[in-house]
């Protein structure tokens, strides 16, 4: 019987590519057709095989099998098809996946820890199968991408993001643990939808959400040790900012959207400066969004050209400015701002709207963090290439279909020169006989090496020069822009 159960373990199984040595040693005879198959043919075949698929959600969910099944064969092709399958396992179809989550579950692939688990996370923790965990992804699903309350169905960004930990940082899959933390959700088609996974009811805040998230950061600590690395991920920005600021001081935890996103979005810039020209301190930085990622990489961009310029922070936040919903961040509205907005609220008559705000401040630098598509409209950009020789344009939206603009929309509308990167990738496009290749700034590109980094160093606190760190030595920043 154990042969039958190792072929069912997706951890140790490696299906028709078990050797005959193998096959005698682990009673597997008869178990499988006789032809051994070496692991390349495996994946010549499966590769084959995802690519008749023509929906990408039907990809996401073969790919998703692979794992449940062998385990090292869908790292070695993930590995091995990076490019291919990022956007299959990551954005945008894991947009995709998390909508429909409900209809296309099959296995629970991560812990679940609801309101109906209070006051016993550390025994939920405990029925985890895995003893060592070294990165946990966790979120509470209420800004999945630019997708909104995703309730529990955001399972698919902490399963996503921990196989690039795996994939693209070289982390063991056992030690990996995806969490989604279940308080409710206030999204009415999932609310009323029969399929739903999640708890039935509206999201808990204030007291009762604060306690369950204690409750499981202390659990977390004390089952897995000071060492363990948490990774907030897709929370909503009104828990985001002040979980990060409880927690950053007694775990080893960094938010993703909002440290590991400003990380690989000045790594970009950094590489963008040697097509653009100039210093950091010479660039003028204006963001569509004035969220979680909108004001991190604000942060970080200020903080790094003040280590520059010797210049203090306040003074490096004047070269940025926020649009929000309500239009320009200026010191006119600075009392009904929430606490991250008001270090961008700088002098300045009020500016209702994206396009006039590009018109009044004349940015060099226009990037996107809105979660709101098609927000960089014609005239946007246009008015863009009209006083930059080569405007950088950064629409970090995801899925694609948040993608504030399209690459061939930036190459078109700028004559070809805007330099372009989005969230979720995009074609090359030919624009005039050229052929522009878009970069990707995501931070997919960095949350990998810098949680690795954290494990193999044994840090126990994140701290924003380690930020500043991983994106100068980053080999991304290459590919990147
Ligand atoms: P967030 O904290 O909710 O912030 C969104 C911001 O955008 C808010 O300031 C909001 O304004 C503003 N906004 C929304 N719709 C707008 C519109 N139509 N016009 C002007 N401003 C608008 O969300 P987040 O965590 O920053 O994420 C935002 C987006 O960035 C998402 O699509 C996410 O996928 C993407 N993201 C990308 C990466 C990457 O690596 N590429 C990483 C993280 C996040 P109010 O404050 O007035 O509501
Ligand atoms: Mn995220």
């Amino acid at each position: 019987a154990s042969g039958y159960n190792l072929m069912r373990d997706p951890r140790h199984n490696k299906g028709t590519a078990f050797t005959e040595k193998e096959r005698d040693a682990h009673y597997l005879r008869g178990l499988l057709p006789p032809a051994i198959f070496t692991q390349e043919l495996q994946e010549k075949r499966l590769m084959h095989n995802l690519r008749q698929f023509e929906v990408p959600l039907q990809r996401y969910m073969a790919m998703m099998d692979l794992q449940e099944r062998n385990e090292r064969l869908f790292y070695k092709l993930l590995i091995d098809n990076v490019e291919e399958l990022l956007p299959v396992v990551y954005t945008p179809t894991v947009g995709e996946a998390c909508q429909k989550y409900g209809s296309i579950f099959r296995r629970p692939q991560g812990l679940y820890i609801s309101l109906k688990e209070k006051g016993k996370i550390l025994e939920v923790l405990k029925n985890w199968p895995e003893r060592n965990i070294q990165v946990i992804v966790v979120t509470d699903g209420e800004r999945i991408l630019g997708l909104g309350d995703l309730g529990c169905q955001g399972m698919g960004i902490p399963v996503g993001k921990l196989s690039l930990y795996t994939a693209l940082g070289g982390i063991r899959p056992s030690a990996c643990l995806p969490i989604t933390i279940d308080v409710g959700t206030n999204n009415e088609k999932l609310l009323n939808d029969e399929f739903y996974i999640g708890l039935k009811q509206r999201r808990a805040t204030g007291q009762e959400y604060a306690e369950l998230l204690e409750e499981f950061m202390t659990a977390v600590k004390q089952n897995y040790g000071e060492k363990v690395l948490v990774q907030f991920e897709d929370f909503a920005n009104h828990n985001a900012f002040d979980l990060l600021e409880k927690y950053t001081r007694s775990h080893l935890v960094f938010n993703d959207d909002i440290q590991g996103t400003a990380s690989v979005v000045l790594a970009g810039l950094i590489a963008a400066l040697k097509l653009v020209g100039g210093t950091l301190a010479d660039h003028k930085f204006l963001f569509l969004g004035a969220g979680e990622a909108g004001t991190g990489i604000a942060e970080l961009i200020a903080l790094e050209i003040s280590k520059q310029t010797k210049a203090p922070v306040e003074e490096t936040r004047k070269k940025i400015w926020l649009v929000d919903s309500k239009g320009l961040i200026v010191s006119s509205r600075k009392e009904s701002l929430q606490h991250f907005k008001k270090p961008w609220a700088h002098d300045h008559e009020p500016v209702k709207n994206l396009l006039d705000a590009v018109k009044a401040i004349k940015p060099t630098v226009l990037i996107g963090s809105s979660g709101a598509g098609r927000t960089f409209t014609k005239e946007v950009v246009e008015a863009m290439a009209s006083f930059n020789e080569k405007p950088l344009i950064l629409a970090l939206s995801n899925p694609t279909s948040q993608s504030e603009c399209t690459a061939e929309e930036a190459y078109t509308w700028s004559q070809g020169r805007a330099i372009f990167a989005s969230g979720s990738p995009f074609d090359p496009v030919e624009y005039n006989g050229t052929l522009m290749v878009p970069g990707q700034a995501n931070n997919a590109y960095i949350f990998p090496g810098f949680g690795l980094g954290l494990i193999m160093s044994g840090a126990i606190r994140v701290h924003d020069d380690l930020l500043l760190a991983a994106c100068k030595f980053h080999p991304n920043t290459i590919i990147l822009i």
